[in-house]
């Protein structure tokens, strides 16, 4: 058959796990920020963020407003997504507004009663802000952060499985491009090639602008990848992701392109021991300061303490950057069902730079690693 060699290509990975937000985990999320809300004092809440939106209705179009109180959450759309809000959000009454759409939020927030209404503070714009004040006199805005973060940065079993899901995706994916990859190839032909393959195994998109920076742009921490052709002996860090169904994944792996220098070794091997050390010290209690502080130590230790200038790692879930944050200053403490990146780098400039990261589930017991790439220094 004309595709049979398309589909032999496709890259083999675990089953999919089902497509759809599950209808008792949607009533079980509005139900937590229902009490949520009743702490805050709160009458409703108007949800307009696409990650906390999607998390809390199952809803993934591009444009929706979302009522959460007391009332029957009310999910208000234009023509172009009304039939699929239907379909993908159980529990959910869908109104489908006219213009401007300020007009149908304030008739279903009139509707369900709502005297003082939650906004999310860090998402919605000025100018939304002045119509809603303007449009609706008669209802108290009131300013709020975090409280869906929150909620979202606790994830169920289906979202692990969707995370996981998304993992298997880009390992299999950098494993693919790293077979072929060779010196004189350019950073962009590599992350070109990785976005491909993440795609061809049922990745929707990156899940963020892959990273790959080669020879002394490697110092770079977020360095995009650019037309510089890799050389012989040269550090590659890539920082990829795959989005499956709406979550990310998000790894970072140093190779040597050739074989390495005594003071690759060195310095890749300073953040090894960090890496290992921290990823077997993440344990639910821990504050994320208390963690990173693990991995701070080893490389302090070892005189690069100025060399790790980054937060040791951050949340994953809807947004590649999310609740818990895994910063030095971080208050946030360890739950079971956090998933969360541990990622030391050494980064000195001019020379080169090394970062090991790996994405981990908090659990009862412990600790469980998504990625499933070797962390032994690869010479390619
Ligand atoms: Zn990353
Ligand atoms: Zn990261």
């Amino acid at each position: 058959m004309a595709n049979a060699n398309v589909v032999e290509e496709r890259t083999e990975i675990a089953p999919e796990p089902a497509p759809m937000t599950p209808a008792a985990a949607i009533a079980g999320r509005v139900a937590a920020l229902r009490t949520k809300l009743e702490a805050e004092k709160v009458d409703g809440m108007l949800i307009m963020r696409p990650e906390n939106r999607a998390y809390i209705s199952g809803f993934t179009g591009s444009s929706a407003f979302i009522l959460v109180g007391a009332a029957e959450p009310v999910l208000i759309t234009d023509f172009r997504y009304t039939e699929q809000a239907a379909g993908q959000c159980p529990g959910y009454k869908i109104v489908r507004h006219g213009h401007p759409p300020v007009n149908t939020i304030r008739e279903q927030i009139l509707a369900a009663g709502y005297k003082r209404l939650a906004f999310e503070k860090d998402y919605l714009t000025f100018s939304w802000h002045e119509t809603l004040r303007e449009k609706m006199p008669e209802v108290e805005l009131v300013p709020t952060e975090g409280l869906v973060e929150g909620l979202r940065s606790v994830k169920d079993a289906s979202e692990i499985a969707l995370i996981r899901h998304a993992a298997e995706i880009a390992d299999a994916a950098f494993l693919k491009v790293l077979a072929t990859a060779k010196v004189g190839m350019r950073e962009a032909d590599f992350a070109v090639e990785l976005e491909y393959q993440m795609r061809k195994a049922g990745a929707e998109k990156n899940a963020f602008n892959i990273i790959a920076a080669s020879g002394p742009r490697s110092s770079l921490p977020h360095g995009a990848a650019s037309d510089r052709v890799i050389q012989d002996g040269d550090f590659l860090t890539v920082d990829w992701g795959a989005m499956y169904q709406g979550y990310c994944s998000d790894c970072t792996r140093t190779v040597v392109f050739g074989r390495a220098d005594a003071r690759q070794r060195e310095i890749y091997g300073i953040v090894l021991e960090a890496q290992l050390a921290t990823v077997d010290a993440v344990r639910a209690g821990l504050k994320g300061m208390e963690v990173d502080a693990v991995a701070r130590n080893i490389i302090a230790g070892r005189g690069y303490g100025d060399n790790f200038g980054h937060g040791l790692g951050h949340g994953v879930g809807r947004a590649v950057h999310e609740l818990p944050s895994m910063g030095s200053r971080s208050e946030n403490v360890l739950v079971p069902g956090n998933v969360v990146t541990v990622e030391p780098g050494i980064y000195i400039p001019e020379w080169g730079g090394v970062r090991i990261e790996d994405l981990v589930v908090v659990t009862e017991s412990g600790r469980e690693i998504l990625t499933s790439i070797s962390k032994e220094l690869m010479e390619l």
